[in-house]
């Protein structure tokens, strides 16, 4: 399957949720990454990895772990983070999950781009219409999963 041509905006906020999910690669979680990117700044507010299995907390998803570093970051003032997430976006390499995608929604997040598609779990119309969507990336973001389903077999180690 080919990517379509993509906004130079789009590939570049796509590659830095890459480099995300890459490191939760690196530290044995499942590889997610996403970053959240203000409209007016193109300024990244807030990055997040899978974090389910150094935390043990299978909420501990690379959207929610985002939202609260910006949460942490804004001394936990929920308005003003709602204001900054209603205009933002949420480039994410997996398409989230209902859990997720349905937060992002009452956080205010109206716009989300994904990678690939979560066909098991996804929320953002895989499973249930939750949000309007993009696709970037689908190739890289899917190898990125791939290779670690790949080491996920090598090693025999089972994740939940
Ligand atoms: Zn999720």
């Amino acid at each position: 399957m080919e990517d379509e041509p993509l906004p130079e905006r789009h590939g570049h906020f796509m590659h830095e949720a890459l480099a995300e999910a890459r490191l939760a690669l690196a530290e044995n979680e499942v590889p997610v990454g996403c970053v959240i990117v203000h409209n007016d700044t193109d300024s990244i507010l807030a990055r997040g990895r899978n974090r389910t299995n150094i935390e043990k907390d299978a909420t501990r998803h690379a959207e929610l772990v985002a939202y609260d570093a910006l949460l942490h970051a804004n001394e936990y003032d929920v308005e003003a983070v709602t204001t900054l997430l209603r205009a933002s976006t949420l480039y994410v390499t997996v398409e989230p999950c209902i859990m997720c995608a349905y937060a992002l929604r009452l956080m205010g997040l109206t716009e989300v781009h994904f990678g690939c598609r979560n066909d098991r779990f996804g929320g953002c119309g895989s499973v249930v219409e939750v949000h309007t969507t993009g696709s970037t990336l689908n190739t890289e973001a899917a190898s990125v999963v791939s290779e670690f389903y790949w080491l996920l077999r090598r090693s025999r180690v089972l994740y939940t």
